[in-house]
């Protein structure tokens, strides 16, 4: 127990660190390349603003929360997505004041889930996301999308697809939503228990349902892209037509509704083929009133959510190599009693901001060089009675096997200059 994470967690280790790195710089790179800058909200909220803001009609909301009271008999619930907590933010500091529209992102969000844990599903993981508050128009959906796609292409990773859709907005969509209930309740016995019970409630979500059995049911349901009105068709269009001009591959899926409420027009996936099928990587869309449902102005806005786990998944299972730092640039070993001097010399180096280390277990001289070599070390640096005495010290480089001696003085210059090559 003492020494196991919960189930549906994962750690992420000091030798496997530099892939999660790898990841966050590219992310963060495209994000402000498109200019989105960070917003960081806390781990917990009020539980009312996802029951709200998510929909209490979704898994999520229903099977899925961490909630809990604390000690002031509030109750609080661990982040389930990132995009409520971003509109929490949003309105509370009034940013909806200043010029819009107002584009931000998160990066290694904690998410939680209480999810039966499998591959590519944890109890906790990690969101990178974007949000653009504040603008209807149709190429802030498409520029994410590309963002998105761009992204994960970039990273080497294949098969990948591009699946979009419109679930149209609150003037088209109760239209379509009465056709599919009773198209529902004609075949209500052959549906799953939770496509019965939400039927009434939250209709569409039959369409994406998991079960096969409702799967085959639902592939004669009423199409709702025949039923959008004007002003949703056409942004579906235009949508349509900016991925047309980046040379975007994708395709209309219209049995992708996405798991929460608060969807307006644009919906989206980006899916990838594995050895042991489909995996969705990143989802997201258009949630033209859920700043208004959280009580601030009536304010449209677009985002998405990608897992990092997922992303990491996807480039092991693709053997897609990043390349690994290794521990330090410099390893400093000593003979004899000159730890002190050793330890002078490693400060120095750090000072000139190269990664360096030395021994701190007594290790002999032998076994401190193969440490070194471990630690991946382009430099080793011995100190030895000889070198002590002249104010010097041994410089091999690991790359060549090459060896100089080399004075105190100008060592840093060396070793900085030496990296470089
Ligand atoms: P799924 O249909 O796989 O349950 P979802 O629709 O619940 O996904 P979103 O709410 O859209 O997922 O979350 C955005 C992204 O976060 C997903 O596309 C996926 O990459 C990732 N994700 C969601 N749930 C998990 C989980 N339990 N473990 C790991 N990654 C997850
Ligand atoms: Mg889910």
């Amino acid at each position: 127990m003492l020494t196991q994470a919960p189930r549906g967690t994962r750690d992420v280790l000091p030798q496997d660190s530099y892939r999660w790195q790898y990841l966050e710089s590219r992310m963060r790179q495209a994000a402000a390349e498109a200019g989105y800058r960070e917003v960081r909200t806390p781990v917990f909220e009020h539980t009312e603003l996802f029951q709200r803001g998510v929909g209490d009609t979704t898994d999520i909301v229903q099977k899925e929360m961490y909630t809990f009271l604390d000690k002031g008999e509030r109750s609080i619930t661990l982040k389930p997505e990132g995009t409520a907590g971003a509109a929490r933010a949003f309105l509370e500091s009034n940013l909806y004041a200043a010029p819009l529209p107002c584009k931000m992102y998160y990066l290694s969000a904690p998410v939680f889930r209480y999810e039966a844990p499998q591959a590519g599903r944890l109890r906790e993981h990690h969101q990178f996301g974007m949000e653009c508050f504040g603008a209807k128009d149709a190429t802030a959906d498409a520029e994410l999308i590309i963002l998105a796609y761009r992204l994960i292409s970039g990273l080497g990773i294949r098969n990948l697809s591009v699946n979009i859709n419109s679930i149209g907005c609150p003037e088209c969509r109760p239209r379509y939503n009465e056709m599919l209930k009773s198209f529902l309740h004609e075949h209500e016995t052959e549906l799953c228990p939770d496509c019965r019970n939400r039927m009434d409630r939250n209709p569409l979500r039959a369409l994406d349902c998991k079960n096969p059995q409702c799967q085959k049911v639902v592939e004669n349901a009423p199409r709702l892209l025949e039923w959008l009105d004007d002003d949703c068709r056409s942004h579906f269009e235009k949508l349509q037509a900016c991925l047309r001009a980046m040379d975007i591959p994708f395709q209309i899926n219209d049995r992708i509704v996405r798991g929460l409420d608060y969807y307006t027009k644009t919906v989206f996936e980006l899916i990838t083929k594995t050895e042991n099928g489909n995996l969705t990587v990143c989802g997201g869309g258009r949630y033209d009133h859920l700043v208004e449902q959280l009580g601030g102005p009536d304010l449209p806005a677009v985002g998405f959510g990608m897992g990092m786990e997922r992303v990491l998944m996807l480039l092991e299972s693709e053997h897609i190599q990043i390349e690994e730092p290794g521990v330090v640039d410099a390893f400093v070993t000593y003979m004899g009693d000159h730890a002190l001097e050793a330890f002078r010399l490693v400060q120095a180096l750090r000072e000139a901001h190269v990664r360096t280390d030395m021994d701190h277990t007594g290790r002999s001289l032998k076994a401190q060089f193969k440490y070194a070599n471990k630690t991946g070390a382009i430099f080793c640096l011995t100190l030895g009675d000889d070198e002590v005495q002249n104010r010097s010290v041994r410089v091999k480089d690991m790359r060549t096997g090459e060896e100089n001696t080399v004075g105190l003085d100008v060592v840093t210059g060396v070793i900085t200059d030496g990296i470089q090559r």
